[in-house]
């Protein structure tokens, strides 16, 4: 087993909103070494890698330089996303219920390596105990003398702001977040413009997720090097891996990066339940490629599980065992995702609808050998034609399980139940 080096969920950070609690630990050591050397924060981000670990893997410094770019005394915003609505990810939610001040330390570091002046906390409204956790964890960092230093380094006031999200799946993207905040309904927008030109009421902004904002103040308190030295060479640090569905011992488990799936299943998830085989896991949303028992030794970095043509996500991955109906599963998937549409791109809207149904005829034993034809079909010509990436994944979910499960869909055609007859002399 992985030996387990837990920073974000570490016990000696499970301190709820206690702000005195968090700096006898260790807290705001980052924050002090930042304000220190403002000018190096990026530069320790890049060496460490951090990568975005809402799903994008994309690297953390290089949307910071584009933030940075702008006059120091234009408006910006930071966005800390935390909207987390995906089936099978619970991860933003402990974070911010269990370590508030580890997320506001590393957004204000983040504030400052960018010139930001607007941090908005923007949470999934269902989250009630994160957002109680955030607001009372904010109230304290407003009343610390010390906010009087950071603003002096900003060379203007801070603003934190907790708000609750709209609610929607969608609004989890980084530009329906944007739309969210201005108060308006989370329809994701076209790029370009990108939200580093033109985000929050037109002012450069920065969407982060709130796992890859809570790793910040770690890095800038141990520094880079200690960071790169967890994990594996093409993926550093740890990553918060949420497991659930047929395991002995579903949650979230803080494991280095590049930790193989047979461990997080078998070493820290508990095995299969009542020992039964592992037949599929549906990982990070659950919208990339199915992995299956033959990528049990894959690594889980962002590179390995992309080489296996699948992708890393949010880092969930719902574990599903043999006798379970994958044409079951993969339709309550799809029709989350077509309640989720916004339904401003007319291949999505009516795409997702079309696809549930014809999972919903052929999962039900009515389905006959054209609408496994159309579905086919559909997953070929629906990629690329939405705005965001929904669309793409509610198809790649659907394509991955045709791929690997064809022989359930064509046994579960035209399945019409037996004519009983109540005539004696039928
Ligand atoms: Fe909305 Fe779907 Fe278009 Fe995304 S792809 S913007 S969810 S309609």
């Amino acid at each position: 087993m992985t030996q387990v080096n837990q920073i974000l969920l570490a016990e000696r950070i499970q301190i709820g909103a206690d702000l005195d609690a968090w700096m006898m630990e260790g807290g705001t050591r980052g924050l002090k070494a930042a304000l220190a050397k403002p000018e190096q924060i990026i530069a320790a981000i890049r060496d460490a890698d951090l990568r975005g670990l809402g799903g994008s893997g994309f690297p953390t410094w290089k949307k910071w330089k584009l933030l940075a770019a702008h006059p120091k005394d234009k408006r910006k915003y930071l966005i800390v996303n935390g909207n987390e609505d995906e089936p099978g990810t619970f991860k933003d939610e402990i974070l911010l219920e269990k370590t508030p001040h580890q997320v506001i330390e590393g957004s204000i570091i983040t504030a400052l390596a960018c010139n930001i002046d607007h941090i908005v906390f923007y949470i999934n409204p269902e989250l009630e105990e994160a957002i109680y956790a955030m607001n009372r964890a904010v109230e304290q960092w407003r009343n610390v003398v010390w906010i009087e230093e950071i603003e002096k380094a900003l060379e203007r006031k801070l603003s934190l702001q907790v708000m609750p999200s709209s609610g929607h799946y969608i609004g989890g993207e980084e530009t329906a977040a944007i739309e969210s905040v201005e108060g308006n309904f989370p329809f994701p927008r076209g790029k370009p413009p990108f939200p580093s030109e033109h985000g929050v009421y037109g002012y450069p902004t920065l969407v982060n997720n709130v796992e890859t904002i809570a790793h910040v103040c770690h890095i800038l308190a141990n520094g880079a090097e200690w960071y790169r030295n967890i994990g594996v060479d093409q993926a550093s640090g740890t990553k918060i891996y949420c497991v659930s569905g047929d395991v002995l011992k579903p949650g979230a488990y803080e494991l280095p990066m590049g930790t193989s799936l047979r461990e997080l299943i078998f070493d820290h998830g508990g095995g299969m339940l009542r020992g039964k085989e592992i037949k599929a896991v549906f990982t990070g949303g659950p919208s990339n490629t199915i992995l299956t028992p033959r990528d049990l030794d894959v690594h889980l970095d962002f590179e390995s599980v992309k080489a296996r043509n699948s992708a890393l996500g949010t880092g969930a991955m719902i574990v599903v065992s043999k006798g379970t109906g994958i044409v079951k599963r993969v339709t309550e998937y799809v029709n989350f995702f077509a309640a989720s549409s916004c339904g401003q791109c007319p291949p999505c809207k009516t795409g997702t609808f079309y696809i549930s149904q014809l999972l919903g005829r052929i999962d039900t034993g009515c389905g006959t050998r054209s609408d496994l034809e159309s579905l086919i079909n559909l997953c070929k010509i629906l990629p690329g034609t939405g705005k965001c990436a929904l669309l793409n994944g509610a198809v790649t979910v659907v394509r991955s399980s045709l791929d690997h499960f064809m022989e359930e869909y064509e046994n579960s055609l035209n399945r019409t139940p037996l004519h009983i007859s109540l005539d004696n002399n039928g």
